[in-house]
């Protein structure tokens, strides 16, 4: 396993269309294996394969278990209700801004080895399956917001909800 660097917003790697994964091989494998570790590294809770510049459908979520998720291949196939909140990404580090999501969401994806599952999940997650499935098609979350917040923003923000504030050290 290695740590891959993080691309940031201006790379254009980040603004293509990722291609599918058509080889479920050790290759793939590794890029999961290290995309997990960088993962890690960065303090984060997804990472989509173009965010260390390969251009392939893949990224991986960590759900509020502490566990990753690897979505090859993944679509969007439900989505309910919706969810208003602070979001950021590792190749706009320091940056958030106020996007609305789905609340729930379900997923279509492949495993490492090819197999078709489905996933639901909502909240924070679902989010997340959001953003990370928009990187494999060259969007990124500031698309969704009018600006992101300033310092004096994002600080009023979360004293105005400490209980999102606790949540993301948790996540740290
Ligand atoms: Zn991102």
């Amino acid at each position: 396993m290695a740590i891959r660097k993080i691309v940031e917003r201006g790379d254009s790697v980040l603004e293509k269309p990722c291609r599918p994964i058509t080889d479920f091989n050790r290759r793939l494998h590794t890029l999961l294996d290290d995309m997990a570790e960088t993962l890690e590294e960065a303090g984060g809770v997804g990472l989509a394969a173009p965010q260390v510049g390969i251009l392939r459908r893949v990224c991986i979520v960590e759900d509020s278990e502490g566990e990753i998720i690897e979505l090859i291949n993944p679509e969007i196939i439900e989505t309910e209700g919706e969810q208003t909140g602070l979001e950021g990404c590792l190749s706009i580090p320091g940056r958030y801004g106020i996007v609305t999501r789905p609340y729930r969401v379900r997923v279509r994806a492949q495993d490492r080895n090819g197999d078709y599952f489905e996933i639901e999940d909502e909240d924070l997650t679902a989010r997340c399956f959001c953003h990370e499935i928009e990187h494999l098609d060259g969007h990124l979350f500031v698309e969704h917001c009018d600006h992101l917040l300033s310092d004096e923003e994002l600080q009023q923000y979360i004293d105005d909800h400490p209980e999102l504030y606790d949540r993301e050290e948790e996540e740290e």
